[in-house]
């Protein structure tokens, strides 16, 4: 038996929310419930978005609620370092490996989406399908890359309406059709950053993640991630996909609801105990 390893990504883009913190109390059960570890990594790769005191604020809360993690940044690890931010080198070395094996290609296009895929796409931010402008002939050979990224976004390009299923330990069998669900992804923005979908896969890959536990809202992602497991030749993790808490209008809730992030709710004076109940009911 491979020993359970389950991980937290938060992006330190806004505080904690009642939403987020359900998750990760459920991340943290799993991996307890498996006797394993659990790691924190800091998800910090969208330069105009990560804020240092949303680091702070959210290793506090999450610490508060009464979560503890094995291995992160403020607790190092065999897998360190536990900050995207420090971890180009992994990303540059998949990208060139996905070029060379002419599964990525360079794009000119300029898009709206582009602006946004340092981030996890959550459901109603997700990347428009790609209409395939800089989309090379199949017969191509694929090139040797560049020494650099930077200057051009780099697309996934997705097989021709294929399903990719996957076992899900909440939702059972998921299924999306690429071409249809979702088309050629970014995994490298022109102004040097890479995409969240690149970054989280060769760290859940290198830190031996052996079940991914997150919101629901990411289930689609979950189809492309396979995409690059496969073509990097990597071992995908076990899924579980939470259903996502919802507001009283029944709108997702969002960073945005700052009424009912973590930090507020302690000022109100709620203890950890009254916000774990609310996730049991
Ligand atoms: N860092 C991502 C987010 O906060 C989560 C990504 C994931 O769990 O795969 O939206």
């Amino acid at each position: 038996m491979i020993p359970y390893r389950g991980r937290l990504a938060p992006s330190p883009t806004g505080l904690l929310h009642l939403g987020h913190a359900r998750t990760f109390w459920t991340a943290y059960q799993r991996a307890q419930q498996a006797n394993g570890i659990l790691i924190m990594r800091n998800e910090d790769l969208d330069p105009q978005r990560s804020k240092h005191e949303f680091v702070t604020a959210m290793l506090e809360d999450l610490r508060w609620l009464g979560i503890w993690w094995q291995e992160g940044p403020d607790v190092g690890g065999p897998y360190a370092p536990y900050i995207q931010s420090r971890r180009r080198k992994f990303y540059l070395e998949a990208w060139r490996k996905l070029v060379q094996a002419g599964f990525v290609y360079p794009c000119r296009c300029s898009r709206k989406d582009l602006a946004r895929s340092a981030q996890a796409p959550h459901d109603e931010d997700d990347e428009p399908i790609y209409p395939g402008t800089c989309r090379p002939h199949p017969d191509i050979t694929p090139s040797e890359p560049p020494e650099s990224p930077a200057g051009l976004n780099w697309r996934f390009r997705v097989p021709e309406s294929t399903e990719t299923a996957f076992k899900d330990g909440y939702f059972d069998t998921k299924s999306y059709v690429s071409g249809r669900d979702f088309g050629d992804f970014l995994v490298w923005r022109r102004d040097d950053v890479p995409a969240y979908q690149l970054a989280v896969v060769v760290d859940d890959a290198a830190m031996r993640i052996t079940e991914v536990v997150r919101g629901a809202d990411l289930l689609r992602s979950t189809a492309r991630q396979i995409l690059i497991y496969q073509a990097l030749g990597l071992e995908q993790p076990a899924w579980y996909h939470c259903p996502l808490m919802l507001d009283n209008q029944g709108q997702r809730l969002a960073k945005r609801h700052d009424a009912l992030s973590l930090r507020a709710l302690r000022e109100q004076g709620k203890t950890p105990e009254e916000v774990t109940a609310i996730f049991k009911d």
